[in-house]
């Protein structure tokens, strides 16, 4: 299989660790499949904590070089990342379709973000800043400098494939830090073809390693490894939780980005077409299978039954198919437990009173591919008011006043995105300021971007990934204290 790659070499099976490629110690595999096809596309070595092990200790040996390089230096091998990601784009997202499914249109768009963040922080290698603070006494001065935190490691899921990873390296390298990968089993060939570009780029032996195997004896050693100073995953809540815990024990410090409950609110002075567009563009995006995902709309009630229509009338326009077909946009799910948690959601709601006004099942085409569905008459009651449906299905909620919409959207332990469509001023700054969530979409559905801070509040993680801050999160402070002047 080779996917029709212009450049076949970018398409490897092996992992990437202490700058060699290599199978498992055990010499077991995993197979990597086409959720469109259930076709097999090869393997990936099943590795565990011994190769994890090594992978720390090599970027341990490498680490003391690539600190003491001029950040221009870095940033030098960090653009040429971006560029070589750019000049692959076709290459790098028809491995993606392959190995995840969404729609190839969707796919380069991704190799675009996740390039974003290799041009962004080798900008942002330059301008790590630290500080002189006007000390207590004469004969005293207080320097702050901002050094790096060491060696860091990263756990990705598969719904993002390139730019979960990315957003973590671009900022860890910049900062002068090396960085070991465990990718999702399920999309591993798009971190594997990262690695063949950084060989490429000149990044120097040991900084970067991506092993795949048994995530748990994988995570184990990451977060039992006292060399390992910082941990960033991007996944499900449970997962994130216990990796927190296994942190403990070392003190790591912490990047969480783990799940979204994300509100979509239309209030009555809302541009309608705009609202629908949004929330099309918010909700389907990945078939739904995004952490930002519109995951809960609510309607004011003027404009609910219009809305609903206007939802549905487009929604049932959607192509949905294998993300090589020209025209679709909606892909497979990932895989039938995902399909199975949207069918007891829907099933659930429609038990509790919800009507189906379009999709409702699974899709024609079989195997994971799922209607794009909207629910109209949908309550707090119902389970998709908790849960991330993490699928091609809008509940659409009812709500009256401003302070309920804001209220109702509030009634969650998560807080990553948000969004709401509203053309009065005054409204807007309450409700944006009102949300209780790290990013607010006010009259978009898309808010993505690599020069903006991207992250949760509550119980949906911790830390920022992107923007100037995002490079804050690999970097130590240190207070320096010249006395006796
Ligand atoms: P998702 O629902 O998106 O698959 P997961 O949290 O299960 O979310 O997966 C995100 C990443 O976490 C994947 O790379 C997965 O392999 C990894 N993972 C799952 N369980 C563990 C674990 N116990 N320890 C470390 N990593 C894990």
């Amino acid at each position: 299989e080779d996917f029709g790659l212009k450049d076949g070499s970018l398409f490897r099976t092996q992992a990437f660790v202490a700058g060699q490629w290599i199978d498992a110690d055990s010499g077991a595999t995993i197979d990597v499949t086409d959720p469109a096809t259930g076709a097999v596309l090869g393997t990936v070595p099943d590795c565990g904590a011994a190769e994890t092990k090594r992978a720390i200790e090599a970027a341990n040996a490498a680490w003391p070089a690539w600190r003491a390089k001029p950040a221009k230096e870095r940033a030098q091998i960090l653009r040429r990342l971006f560029e070589l990601m750019m000049e692959n784009q076709e290459d790098l997202a028809r491995l993606m379709t392959a190995e995840q499914g969404k729609p190839l249109t969707e796919s380069r768009g991704e190799i675009v973000y996740a390039a974003s963040f290799f041009e962004w922080f080798s900008e942002e290698a330059k301008r790590v800043y630290g500080e002189t603070i006007p000390a207590p006494a004469g004969d005293r001065r207080i320097l702050v400098l901002k050094q790096p935190i060491g060696v860091s490691a990263a756990i990705t899921p598969w719904n993002f494939p390139a730019a979960m990873i990315t957003r973590k390296l671009a900022p860890a390298l910049a900062a002068g830090c090396p960085m070991v990968i465990k990718p999702s089993e399920l999309t591993p060939y798009s971190a594997f073809a990262l690695c063949v570009l950084a060989e490429r780029a000149g990044l120097p032996e040991g900084l970067l390693s991506v092993i795949t195997g048994d995530a748990k004896a994988i995570g184990g050693e990451m977060t039992a490894n006292p060399i390992v100073r910082k941990l960033s995953f991007t996944g499900s809540t449970a997962v994130g939780k216990l990796l927190m815990k296994q942190s403990a024990d070392t003190v790591k410090k912490l990047s969480l980005e783990l799940g979204g409950n994300a509100p979509f609110l239309v209030f009555d002075d809302a541009d309608l077409d705009a609202a629908v567009e949004g929330a099309m563009a918010s909700k389907y995006r990945n078939a739904g299978q995004t952490c930002v995902c519109a995951n809960r709309i609510f309607v004011q009630s003027g404009v609910y039954d219009e809305f609903a229509e206007r939802l549905a009338a487009k929604s049932k326009e959607m192509k949905v198919g294998n993300g090589f077909e020209d025209g679709v946009v909606q892909g497979p799910l990932i895989n039938e437990s995902a399909m199975e948690k949207v069918e007891r959601l829907i099933a659930d709601a429609v038990d509790k009173g919800a009507r189906i006004v379009t999709g409702g099942g699974r899709h024609e085409l079989g195997r994971t591919f799922f209607q794009p569905t909207v629910l109209a008459d949908v309550t707090p009651e119902m389970a998709v008011m908790r849960e991330e449906t993490f699928g091609p299905m809008a509940p659409l909620f009812r709500f009256e006043t401003e302070e309920d919409g804001i209220r109702l959207a509030n009634a969650t332990e998560f807080g990553l995105a948000s969004y709401f469509y509203s053309r009065d001023i005054g409204r807007i700054m309450r409700v944006g300021e009102g949300l209780e969530y790290g990013i607010v979409g006010a009259n978009t559905g898309l808010i993505s971007t690599e020069v903006a801070p991207f992250g949760g509040v509550k119980e949906s993680g911790l830390g920022r990934e992107g923007s100037h801050h995002g490079i804050e999160e690999y970097v130590e402070l240190k207070y320096l204290a010249l006395a006796g002047l």
